[in-house]
Formats: structure tokens, C-alpha cells, sequence
């Protein structure tokens, strides 16, 4: 067996998950509605966190740096080729790397024409390229949004010294010309997608919050940082029984939450994907991120070679973990619906943990990110290694929620009352 199948590395779902079985018992897979296209392999920037060059999965070195006009070509075609035949009305394409923005714009704006030009008509796309700021201009915005390509930003804080961690190859802060593009599209409000940020225990979530705040985006996604059972989060004891575990990361999540809930009405229009999504569960609607919540995934990746891999965060897991043996050139995305790592990220609570199944906060958590569920020899099938922390977060959601609604409208949570002795003991 070869590093490539994984099957010693996550024997669940790689070998254990009988997909043919599946569609044969009626489960049809959710077609995809979100490509993350590759547009350049390499970055300017060594952030020390990074999970693509930092991560256990190196294959970034033997793919070309940037993505080929024929591969171009063929991945807008196998993308209206999922489009036409799932009659789909929209998409979302999102242009990462690497740094998308690496050689200029013009690759990102060369993928983006491609893949409008093949598209049906009648479906449109909404295309994002996240970038880490420090290559944009004033000039490349302008070039971006002639073509209604919208732009989202990386960064740890909205200080220098919150983002000590995201340094170029020679250790020289990447702050003075992050903190610029972040100024260019704060006066662009139509063309800023959003800041994303990368969770450090070491900071305060307060500093965190406000400096971010003062940057003006329209949305913020806060991260837990990428990692798993066989190789834990920063700052996250994971040997204690569950009960009494601590729980870092969700203490800083609900200290921002309570200064984002507190700041409401009054305070900036931010909208923190991840609290609009666990209330959005709390009040009954489906999630519309991996990161919470039973939806199925319907988001692939095609790196610079055309290969269409699972989610880029697996990279944490182990050499070869977001592969899927398939790409572009030889095989449709329909195929790589059936891949077992696919499918199983489609399974909504039947592809969970049994802890998991039986927990009381299951339609909200969800399992967490599928890619913290990991564990070395066994997979993907163990409750997040955040468990603790995001069940906690949630409470504490859905008890500031319960106090601001009428008492018929409550989303009380039921306690872990009926959960027996080993639930609460479970260490994955
Ligand atoms: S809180 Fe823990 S046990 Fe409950 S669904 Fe989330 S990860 Fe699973």
C-alpha cells in the first residue's frame, strides 16, 4: 500500500466507507456548488502556523508553481460540464494558493474569464481570491473588480504585533503591506469579501476583535488553527477526561462573541461567520460552512496540476491525506463525488462518531471541521479534537440567544444528563 491511498492513515472512511453500497441503498451525493482553484503553489510568505507548507502533506513541491492555460481550459470545462448537468443557477470559485497573487493578477484574472466563458448560461459565478495582501495594489484591485472578482484578506490581528507570526521567507513582518491592502479594500466595500483569521491562544481575543473591527471588513471567519488527535492544537490539553478538560479556545471564542453581541446594535456592521452560523443552527437553519452544523460539503479543490483534491486543511493530517487519484484531465467531478473521503464528508450525522451521534449538541456542532476529527491509524471518525471547546461555545451562544428572545422561542439545549459514564469520559 502506498502513502497515496492513506488506507493505514484513515482506514475510516478511505477503506471502511462502502460508497457503491451507498448509492445502490439510494444516497445520492449533493452535487458541488464551491471549486477552490489553485492559482499558484508557492507564497512570499513562511507564516510559522501555515498548514499547507508547515503541514505533514508536501506534495505542493512537486506540482508546477503556477497553473497552465490548458489546465485552465479544462477545469472551467469539467466545471460547466457539473454545472450543465446539475442544472446549478450559481457558484462560488475561489482563487487561492500559494499566493494567488504571486505573478500579478493576471492568472487569477485569466481562471476567472475561463471558467465564465464555459459556464451555461444562466449560471452565474461569484469569484474570490484570497490573498495575504502584500502584493496588492491599487492598480490590481481595479483590474479585479473590472472583473467582479472579489477579495479576501489573511491576517492574525490588526496590529504588527499581532501578526508577528506572518513573516516572509526572511523573517521580515508582512504587516507594513498587509496593513495597506487591508486600508485599499476597507475603501472598497463592494469588493471586499472578508478577513480570515488563524486563532493564537497567546493572544488577546479583545486586542484581536477590536483591531480586526477597525479594519472595516464586512465579515470575519476566526479559525481554530488546523490539527487533530495525533497532533493537537497549541494550548490544548487532550489526555484529560472530557469533562475535565480545559477549554481554551472556547473561552477566547465567547469572550469575542460577548463583544460582538454587546457591541450590537451600536457597534461596527461585522458579521463573524462562525456565530452567524452556530445561531442560525441554534434557531433551526442549515449551516452553509464545513465548520459546524450536519449540511454535506460540497466544495472541491484542483491544485496547479489539475488534480482535484479534498479540502486543502487535510494537509495536517498526513502525506497524501486530500488527495483523491483523480484530476481534471481524466475524470469528471461527478467522479470525485464517489470518492470515499468525499462521500463521507456528505453523510450528515451518519457519518459521525457514535459520541457524536448522541450528543445534545450534535445539529449544532456537527462533528466540528471534519478535518479535526483525525487520529493516526483509525481516521476521521472520532468526535473534533475541539469537542470540548466548541460544545462550549455553543452553550454559551445559545444561552446569550435565549436571554435576548421570548420565552416561546427558547433554543435551550438539553444537557449531557442522558450521556453515560464512558461518553463522559472519552478521550476521542
Ligand atoms: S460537541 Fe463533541 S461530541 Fe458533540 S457533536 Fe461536537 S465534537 Fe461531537
Amino acid at each position: 500500500m502506498s502513502e497515496v491511498d492513506g488506507s493505514a492513515f484513515a482506514p475510516w472512511p478511505l477503506t471502511a466507507l462502502d460508497v457503491p453500497a451507498l448509492r445502490a441503498a439510494g444516497r445520492r451525493p449533493v452535487p458541488l456548488r464551491q471549486f477552490v482553484l489553485k492559482v499558484h503553489s508557492r507564497c512570499n510568505l513562511a507564516c510559522t502556523y501555515c498548514y499547507i507548507y508547515q503541514g505533514r502533506d508536501r506534495s505542493w513541491r512537486d506540482r508546477p508553481a503556477r497553473t497552465a492555460a490548458a489546465t485552465m481550459r479544462r477545469t472551467a470545462e469539467r466545471i460547466a460540464e457539473h454545472v450543465h448537468r446539475h442544472e446549478l443557477a450559481e457558484i462560488r470559485v475561489d482563487m487561492h494558493g500559494g499566493e494567488p497573487l504571486m505573478t500579478g493578477p493576471g492568472t487569477v484574472l485569466e481562471y476567472a474569464d475561463a471558467v465564465r466563458s464555459a459556464l451555461p448560461a444562466g449560471c452565474t459565478a461569484h469569484i474570490t481570491v484570497q490573498t495575504n495582501g502584500t502584493l496588492l495594489t491599487d492598480r490590481t484591485l481595479e483590474r479585479l473588480s473590472a472583473a467582479r472578482i472579489r477579495v479576501g484578506l489573511s491576517l492574525d490581528g490588526g496590529t504588527a504585533a499581532l501578526n508577528s507570526r506572518r513573516t516572509d521567507h526572511a523573517g521580515r513582518s508582512s504587516w507594513p503591506a498587509a496593513s495597506r491592502a487591508a486600508r485599499l479594500l476597507a475603501d472598497r466595500p463592494d469588493q471586499y469579501a472578508g478577513l480570515l483569521c488563524t486563532i493564537d491562544l497567546a493572544t488577546d481575543p479583545a486586542k484581536v476583535y477590536h483591531s480586526l473591527a477597525a479594519l472595516r471588513p464586512p465579515s470575519l471567519d476566526l479559525l481554530l488553527p488546523h490539527a487533530n488527535w495525533s497532533t493537537p492544537p497549541p494550548g490544548l490539553p487532550t489526555g484529560a477526561p472530557r469533562t475535565a478538560r480545559a477549554v481554551p479556545y472556547g473561552d477566547w471564542l465567547a469572550t469575542v462573541f460577548d463583544l460582538w453581541w454587546d457591541g450590537r446594535p451600536d457597534g461596527p456592521h461585522l458579521r463573524i461567520r462562525l456565530f452567524t452560523e452556530i445561531i442560525a443552527l441554534l434557531l433551526g437553519l442549515p449551516s452553509t460552512t464545513e465548520s459546524v452544523g450536519l449540511s454535506p460539503s460540497a466544495a472541491l479543490v484542483v491544485d496547479t496540476d489539475g488534480a482535484i483534491e479534498q479540502v486543502d486543511s487535510l494537509k495536517t493530517a498526513y502525506e497524501h491525506a486530500p488527495a483523491t487519484g483523480l484530476d481534471v484531465f481524466h475524470h469528471t467531478f461527478d467522479q470525485a463525488l464517489d470518492h470515499p473521503g468525499v462521500a463521507a464528508r456528505q453523510l450528515g450525522a451518519d457519518g459521525l462518531a457514535a459520541t457524536c451521534r448522541r450528543c445534545p449538541v450534535v445539529r449544532v456542532c456537527g462533528g466540528g471541521n471534519y478535518t479535526h476529527r483525525y487520529r493516526v491509524g483509525s481516521g476521521f471518525r472520532h468526535p473534533s479534537v475541539y469537542c470540548a471547546d466548541l460544545e462550549h461555545l455553543i452553550r454559551h451562544i445559545a444561552r446569550r440567544l435565549d436571554a435576548a428572545l421570548p420565552s416561546r422561542d427558547s433554543v435551550t439545549l438539553p444537557d449531557r444528563g442522558s450521556f453515560s459514564q464512558a461518553d463522559k469520559g472519552f478521550r476521542s
